[in-house]
């Protein structure tokens, strides 16, 4: 058995019993990535793909025994470029550590080999966005891996890292999760601190684990979850352990099926992949029964209102001042420099996505229109929430697809932006309401493309999501199943 394909916890059961080190496991990974990296592009900047230095495998009794893990590059590491796969933010190296950064260096993991590719500052769902260029889909590298965080769902997948850490504002975990056949998990807002992750939309935003199985999800949930004083978003609940309560059966649980989610728009062979995932469900005992979440067609227009006023808004820091790039363009001879400067920067800097959503939440927040969009897609979030909240009075969870369809080919929807955004039309509810999330494999596609299965729960209810879904993994064996590269 190579070590690159392994989970966590295998390796962490292999390394107590002597077999392994984290010294072979990264030279496993490292050998992986040279052979197949140069397709995958899952890694942002290969060139630091060097082995670690020996005192980097420290062990001094620590959870994770030096075992490494996969960063988007999003999300701040002291010393390590982050640049949220932007022009603008060239070289940015933070002077910190987010806080899932320390909390996982503190569980003893290695912060290597590199940050993974995504859509620039996490705006897409194909990973095209990039400043530098797509990311492949290990199952088909014709195919997207989905996005933004793409690059932490391919390497996964590809095993070229043990597990990876992603960002969720509308689906970023899980619909990349799903079209690479791995587990995506979006916990609840507030459940992880955001300090130090670059923010997109403010109110939507969460870190989350990619993983290999459920069982690695609970437990690097486990590492990151928590309180944190550095971000005031954070719940002051304390997580529990969230590998306790896989191995409880799921006889007697009700799960919500919402009727809006498999009609019109939805690709047949994924409709029939839960379906079945659906039925087996049921066999394990779970009770299941339609339900309405009759605001589900405002999803896709609220959230690219809301997501889109936050990022213009969290943007406006980009001014080649502080950090970055800083163009070197003198466009006119122009007495207010300072503007020029920013301006020039900003349109160098800022790929087309970045640019076209500065635009559209500019406008939503802008005098004059801020009632109309802004402040009506804010209420009709809470209608969104309240749908939500009705349903889990009588249900533990609900069972929905992750996407409407399998990955779909590099290019395809690209120009067609629109398409694309309608494509989230699964996944950002779940961001909007602020519950918890997860997408798991449950069978592929003729085209031989994983279809991945979603289960959303109450808010703070991981532990929910983490058993139906570890129930359904362990009677099926989808996620044994890797793309051959
Ligand atoms: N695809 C969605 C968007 O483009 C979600 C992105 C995300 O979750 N970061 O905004």
């Amino acid at each position: 058995m190579q070590l690159h394909t392994l989970t966590a916890h295998e390796l962490l059961e292999k390394i107590k019993n002597k077999e392994t080190n984290a010294k072979e496991i990264c030279e496993s990974i490292s050998r992986r990535i040279k052979s197949i990296d140069s397709k995958v592009k899952a890694y942002v900047r290969r060139g630091e793909n060097k082995l670690p230095s020996k005192e980097a495998f420290y062990d001094n009794g620590t959870i994770l025994k030096g075992i490494p893990v996969a960063i988007k590059d999003n999300i701040c590491t002291k010393g390590l470029a982050t640049e949220c796969c932007s022009h603008i933010l060239d070289n940015f190296i933070p002077p910190y550590d987010a806080t899932v950064i320390k909390k996982l260096k503190d569980a003893g993991a290695l912060i290597w080999p590199d940050k993974t590719n995504m859509d620039e500052f996490a705006f897409g769902s194909s990973t095209e966005n990039s400043f530098f260029g797509p990311t492949h889909n290990p199952w088909n590298l014709e195919c997207v891996p989905g996005g933004s965080s793409g690059g932490s769902a391919a390497c996964v997948a590809g095993e070229e890292a043990v597990f990876a850490l992603g960002s969720d504002t509308g689906g970023s975990i899980r619909q990349p999760a799903s079209f690479c056949g791995v587990v995506g998990l979006k916990p609840t807002y507030g459940r992880v601190s955001r300090y130090g992750l670059i923010a997109f939309a403010s109110s939507l935003d969460q870190i989350g684990p990619i993983t290999k199985d459920v069982r690695d999800s609970a437990f690097l949930l486990n590492i990151i979850a928590g309180k944190d004083i550095q971000d005031s978003t954070s719940a002051d609940i304390a997580p529990p352990d969230f590998t306790r309560s896989l191995e409880k059966d799921i006889k007697g649980l009700k799960a919500a099926i919402p009727k809006e989610y498999l009609v019109a728009g939805i690709d047949s062979q994924v409709k029939k992949n839960i379906e079945e995932a659906i039925a087996k469900l049921k066999e394990l005992g779970l009770e299941c029964k339609e339900v309405s979440l009759p605001h589900t067609e405002f999803a896709v227009p609220v959230y690219y209102i809301i997501a889109t006023a936050e990022a213009s808004s969290n943007l406006a820091r980009f001014d080649a001042v502080q950090y970055g790039l800083r163009s070197k363009k003198q466009r006119s001879k122009a007495l207010n420099r300072l503007l020029e400067m920013y301006a020039s920067t900003r349109e160098e800097g800022f790929g087309q996505e970045a640019k076209r959503r500065i635009i559209l939440g500019t406008f939503v927040l802008s005098h004059g229109y801020y009632d109309a969009y802004y402040l009506r897609a804010l209420k009709v979030r809470t209608l969104i929430k309240q749908d939500f909240d009705n349903v889990f009075k009588e249900f533990d969870c609900i069972l929905t697809p992750t996407s409407p369809s399998a990955a779909f080919k590099i290019g395809e929807k690209k120009e067609d932006p629109l398409k694309m955004y309608l494509s989230d039309i699964y996944t950002i509810s779940a961001n909007l309401a602020g519950i918890p999330a997860i997408s798991l494999p449950c069978g592929f596609t003729k085209d031989n493309l994983p279809v991945g299965l979603q289960i959303l729960a109450k808010p703070f209810d991981e532990e929910m999501l983490l058993r139906v879904a570890y129930n359904y993994e362990q009677n099926t064996g989808w996620h044994k199943l890797r793309p051959k590269l």
